[in-house]
């Protein structure tokens, strides 16, 4: 056969002088005998930690806090909460993921007698429902003393109405430690649309809706942990009084943590790692970020159980227009993974991800998951709120090293912090919504499945094996291939709902 017949091995693209990126490689087809449902995405996140799919959101002020972790876990991946809080308010953010039972709702808003009839208005239009419980002083520290529920509010003409004459008194209520069936159960038998659950002081613990009661969904991929919850993780810094933060994290429960350091290789991280492994040696822990080989062996040493990579790929980042230093995506991938396999330490292929194929092409090259921030930051569980501009809903997007994100912490990944001149290394801009990561996640992941038949291969570890074995073939594409391999020479086109 000539060669380059079948395409070429990854060793064959990766040692030479330029890197590349994801973008300028493309995967050589192979032989398919099995449906893209016969495909198993599992995979470790970490030495210990294993995940039903491949995904990961970032620890961004602008893409996960406690909504987005537990519907990353629930959907089968995880969510790694970021540090530009307080240690409470992060802590808080890890118990409500591993407080979280489906189909509870644990943090309800809840609105106090004085209230008016506008505010529960406001909160329809700002949060898409009206069934709000009202207790004495409008916080969950006090009794549950009635509701208010559309029924209440349909015919009052007054917004100025004040909710303790309309809210309905003769509650039906569920005692703490209800079964999710038992208050089903309930909700179905007494016909109410929403079920309060209570403790023994009468203080709202959770709220039940009948709508979920229907749309009840099953999540037979979540990833849980020994005791049934949900796994979560969280960025932790290298500086000292983040060892507080750990800490309380640990005492949380946190199922692993990150060092969160743009540059990971260096004495801080390093003694950190080293610190962490001796307090917790149960603990799993995420290093990075790295590029190199050099820096991926070290960070091991000192005791990563697994390695985040990459350095300016981010679509927020300008690091490598900045500090002239970074790697190309797939380029790192590949070293990076190489070097770590041996040690059994999985690696994350992190930013740069804006399409299927990029995620196909990062688990090709090496990594066991990807981590994703501007995919993720257009769905309803980041945070923040949707807005519109030019017709288009939206939502911020931010680099933890823009100017904005520094000031209330960033700053943190990027040794700036003791400086008073900060030098961005990331922007600020908007993604367009992306619907619920409910639906986005199974999305990608069953795109990610069509990619594994095409190659035809089955497993990660398969894919991983072909990898090595160089049965895994793939070739380099010329600037005029990627655009022959988008979409092209048309009058007008109507993009898919990615
Ligand atoms: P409502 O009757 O206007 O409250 O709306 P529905 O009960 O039809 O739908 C409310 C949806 O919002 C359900 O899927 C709830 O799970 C969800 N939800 C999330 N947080 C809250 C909350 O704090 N209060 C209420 N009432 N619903 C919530
Ligand atoms: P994305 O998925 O948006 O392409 O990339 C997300 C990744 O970019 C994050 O996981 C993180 O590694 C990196 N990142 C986040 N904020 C910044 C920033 O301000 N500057 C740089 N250089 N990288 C960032």
């Amino acid at each position: 056969m000539e060669i380059g017949g079948n395409g070429f091995e990854a060793k064959d693209i990766f040692n030479q002088v330029i890197g590349y990126t994801y973008n300028d490689i493309i995967l050589m087809p192979g032989y398919l005998d099995f449906a893209a449902g016969d495909v198993d995405l599992r995979t470790r996140l970490t030495r210990n930690l294993s995940l039903n799919l491949p995904f990961v959101s970032s620890p961004m002020d602008t893409v996960t806090e406690a909504n987005m972790a537990i519907h990353m876990a629930l959907l089968g991946g995880i969510g790694i909460i970021h540090y530009n809080n307080t240690v409470e308010e992060q802590v808080e953010m890890v118990k409500k993921v591993k407080r979280f039972e489906n189909g509870f709702i644990t943090d309800p808003v809840v609105l106090s007698p004085e209230h008016t009839v506008a505010d529960v208005l406001d909160l329809k239009e700002s949060h898409g429902f009206s069934g709000i419980p009202i207790t004495e002083d409008g916080t969950l520290n006090t009794k549950v003393i009635g509701i208010v529920t559309n029924r209440d509010i349909d015919f009052e003409k007054d917004p100025t109405q004040k909710l303790k004459n309309v809210m309905t008194t003769n509650l039906v209520t569920a005692q703490e430690g209800v079964t999710l069936s038992e208050a089903n159960a309930l909700l179905k038998k007494t016909k109410v649309g929403k079920l309060p659950v209570i403790d023994n002081e009468g203080k709202l613990k959770a709220l039940l809706a009948r709508t979920d009661l229907k749309k009840n969904r099953d999540f037979p991929l979540a990833t849980k942990n020994k005791n049934k919850q949900l796994v979560v993780g969280a960025a932790i810094s290298t500086q000292g009084r983040d060892l507080e933060r750990l800490d309380e994290l640990v005492k949380a429960k946190v199922d692993v943590v990150l060092i969160d350091s743009a540059q990971g290789f260096t004495k801080w991280q390093i003694e950190m790692l080293q610190y962490i492994k001796k307090k917790y040696p149960e603990l799993d822990v995420i290093g990075g970020n790295v590029v190199t080989e050099e820096q991926a062996e070290g960070l091991i040493k000192a005791g990563a159980d697994g390695l985040r990579i990459g350095m300016g790929p981010g679509s927020i980042c300008t690091t490598q227009e900045t500090m002239a230093t970074g790697r190309s995506q797939a380029t790192a991938v590949y070293h990076t993974a190489r070097v770590a396999r041996k040690y059994d330490v999985p690696v994350i292929a992190d930013g740069g991800i804006s399409q299927i194929g990029h995620i196909m092409k990062a688990l090709s090259f090496g990594a066991s998951t990807v981590m994703m921030g501007s995919l993720l930051a257009g769905t309803s569980e980041s945070p923040g709120e949707y807005f519109y501009r030019d017709g288009v809903r939206m939502k911020k997007y931010r680099g933890m090293a823009s100017s904005e994100a520094m000031k209330v912490g960033g700053d943190k990944r990027y040794f700036a912090e003791a400086s008073k001149i900060k030098v961005a290394q990331g922007v600020v801009g908007a993604v367009v919504d992306r619907g619920s990561v409910d639906n986005f996640v199974p999305y990608l992941a069953q795109g990610v499945r069509h990619a594994f038949q095409d190659v035809g291969i089955r497993t990660l570890p398969e894919l991983h094996a072909a990898l090595i074995s160089g049965k895994l073939r793939m070739q380099i594409r010329s600037q005029s291939s990627i655009i022959e391999g988008g979409v092209h020479d048309l009058y007008n086109v109507q993009k898919n709902p990615m």
